[in-house]
């Protein structure tokens, strides 16, 4: 049966998005840490739960998918209203791994001039709105959770989207190199690679990148620097 969509039907389907609900684990305006809007102001919306676990998982209060508070959309509004709308960021946890983050992610989108999605890559990222700047996360190998990482999401990101990769060692660089060329994702996209903290020091990642001369961007985790280890809400 054919479907006919109308303004009416949108209306009517926008105002039903807003009674649905998703898990919040947390939402504050801070400065953000990563990407190139790094360091400017934002409001982060951090949704509970991932099925990933990383090595050193940065936001480990965050993974059990009851962590947090359920939210109407109409509720995260609400909330975000009084904060900065210079850039959002929906983050997790794993945000695609709620069904009701693609709804979210449209009502947001008349909201900022700059919403940016934090995925593992490990969900497609076929549905997610044209107005939404993705940071793509590849895992390494010494992250533990490679084998989750979805090839053919490199291949249909936009070119404003921009890759992350968090990089323990020689070994995750040189897998980190080899894919950046596979993919030709320094032609197309910003690369943002980052030292894993604690465990690769920045300075050994900037001589590789230099004597490679890889067209990427060293990325440090900001927050990091300014507040504590472990200070969350930040
Ligand atoms: S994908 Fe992100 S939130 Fe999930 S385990 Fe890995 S680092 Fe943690």
């Amino acid at each position: 049966m054919a479907h006919h969509f109308t303004a009416d039907n949108k209306v009517k389907s926008t105002t039903n998005n807003m009674a649905l609900t998703l898990r919040i684990h947390e939402i504050y305006q801070s400065i953000q840490g990563e990407s190139t809007l790094a360091g400017t102001p934002c409001t982060f919306i951090r949704l509970a739960g991932c099925p990933l676990r990383c090595r050193d998982c940065d936001t480990p209060q965050a993974l059990a998918t009851d962590s947090g508070k359920t939210y109407t959309i109409e509720a995260i509004l609400k909330t975000i209203a009084p904060l900065t709308h210079q850039s959002i960021l929906v983050t997790g946890g794993e945000p695609l791994a709620q069904k009701n983050s693609i709804a979210l992610l449209e009502a947001l989108g008349s909201i900022t001039q700059h919403l940016q999605l934090e995925t593992s890559g490990a969900y497609a990222i076929d549905h997610i709105p044209p107005h939404v700047q993705i940071i793509l996360d590849i895992k390494t190998p010494e992250s533990g959770e490679s084998q989750k990482n979805r090839w053919h999401n490199l291949e249909i990101l936009k070119a404003t989207d921009e890759i992350k990769c968090v990089i323990y060692n020689r070994a995750d660089y040189q897998w980190c190199k080899a894919i950046i060329g596979q993919y030709k994702l320094d032609q197309r996209h910003t690369v943002l690679l980052s030292p894993a903290w604690n465990a690769l020091d920045p300075k050994d990642l900037v001589t590789w990148i230099l004597e490679d001369e890889l067209k990427v961007r060293l990325q440090i985790q900001q927050h990091k620097y300014i507040w504590d280890e472990g200070t969350t809400g930040v």
